[in-house]
């Protein structure tokens, strides 16, 4: 006997009746579309679960993939018998051996769906056991903290035994909540917003503002290197590239130097917007994090925030720099992220930057920059749009952030 199925858990507690539909739905759609390199697949929906049908495919590969679907609570390699006694039995004694070579105890937790069934749940627990502790000798029961706990789920048709259950990504299906524009820079941090923002159902697009030839054709890779890291979890991910020169080297022209950190965010931000609003984007993300940086203190993000009421999602707020790594390194951004290579910002990066800029003096510093509309105008025209996928990266590493959250 062996493992056939995979059977996915998702957090259907917290879903109200028709979300969950919708969830369910997009949950199947993502996970077909991780899988498409499996032909011989199928996925299914039952009432309460997702089960995926291997039929001789790669299930280590699979399970792999799996761990960055989000929308998925927990997932098991599943053995599939019919709803009898004796086949359960064999079914379940497979399962435990297939899971505990070192086990010394075990326990059975059945559950029976179709309650037609003639056997109660405790009694299976005792029939499945009392077999399994017949064929192998020396293991015990423990109800409490077993060392391999069997499941039994029982249903009409068919019975699913699992044994090892793997922890998921957790989260909501990418799509089910949205589109946001994330603003990507070649930073540790955007990475990990991008990750955040799209674990809460919310589909991304990826703006970048870059200054050639302040920043070179590596800086740009990164980035794109980047994206292609976060369509790991989010499938296609359009990155819109937008070139910033000259609303930089206008900014430095007549801007004194203290205030042109704020001028560049607000300007960026401001072309951010038009770019979400042109791609049905219903709010900007960014990598922020309050008190980081002189542009990350309330009085900062107070002054730029100004040019617009677009919602901006900020999902590192509150962490602190040694959190956000751990999550980076865990989705595998991290590498690239540090690679040293300019982005357009550290090189206009004043030395005496204000941390705490007032709204009236940016106001009026920024009626010094005459054609400034025609500029955004400019940028946002010559914006280069670029579809990212995973095989976009270069360097492809196994993923390993199995227990996140
Ligand atoms: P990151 O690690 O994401 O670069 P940071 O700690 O360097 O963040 P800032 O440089 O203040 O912080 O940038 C704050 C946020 O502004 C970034 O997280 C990102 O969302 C956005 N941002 C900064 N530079 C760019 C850029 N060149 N293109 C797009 N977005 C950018
Ligand atoms: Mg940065």
């Amino acid at each position: 006997m062996e493992y056939d199925h995979i059977l996915v858990r998702y957090g259907e507690m917290s879903l109200k009746r028709r979300n969950r539909s919708r969830f369910e739905q997009a949950l199947k759609q993502n996970i077909k579309q991780k899988l498409k390199d499996f032909p011989n697949i199928t996925v299914n929906r039952t009432r309460d679960h997702i089960y995926i049908v291997l039929n001789g495919e790669d299930h280590v590969k699979i399970m792999e993939i799996l761990k960055g679907v989000f929308g998925i609570q927990s997932f098991s390699l599943a053995i599939k018998t019919k709803s009898e006694l004796e086949a359960i039995r064999e079914g379940a004694l497979a399962a435990f051996l297939e899971a505990g070579t070192n086990a010394r105890t075990f326990k059975i937790t059945a559950k029976r769906g179709d309650k037609e069934f003639p056997i109660t749940s405790q009694d299976l627990n005792h029939l499945v056991g009392s077999h399994i502790l017949k064929n192998v000798p020396g293991l015990k029961v423990d109800v409490h903290n077993p060392d391999v706990n069997v499941r039994i789920d029982v249903r009409r048709e068919m019975t699913f035994i699992t044994s090892k259950v793997v922890k998921g990504a957790g989260g909501f299906p990418v799509g089910t909540n949205g589109k946001a524009l994330l603003m990507l820079s070649g930073g540790i941090d955007s990475p990990v917003a991008g990750y955040m923002t799209m674990k809460r159902g919310v589909k991304i697009e990826a703006v970048h503002f870059y200054s050639p030839p302040y920043t070179n054709e590596r800086a740009k890779q990164k980035v794109l290197d980047l994206a292609a890291k976060l369509s790991n979890y989010g499938g296609k991910i359009r990155l819109h590239i937008v070139p910033f020169t000259e609303i930089q080297q206008e900014i430095h022209k007549f801007i004194p130097s203290s205030y042109t950190m704020t001028a560049m965010r607000r300007m960026m931000l401001r072309i951010a917007v038009r770019i979400a609003e042109k791609n049905g984007a219903l709010a900007i993300a960014t990598g922020e994090s309050l008190g980081q940086v002189a542009s990350q203190t309330i009085e900062s993000m107070h002054a730029i925030n100004e040019v617009t009421n677009y919602p901006i999602i900020r999902p590192l707020i509150a962490m602190d720099k040694l959190e956000i790594i751990d999550i980076a390194k865990k989705i595998d951004t991290f590498d690239i992220s540090i690679r040293p290579y300019e982005d357009c910002c550290t090189i206009f990066l004043p030395s005496d930057p204000k941390t705490k800029p007032k709204k009236d003096r940016i106001n009026y510093y920024e009626t010094k920059l005459e054609n400034i509309e025609d500029l955004i105008e400019k940028a946002v025209n010559e914006t280069e749009t670029i579809e990212i996928d995973v095989n976009s990266t270069m360097v492809e590493k196994e993923n390993e952030f199995q227990d996140l959250f």
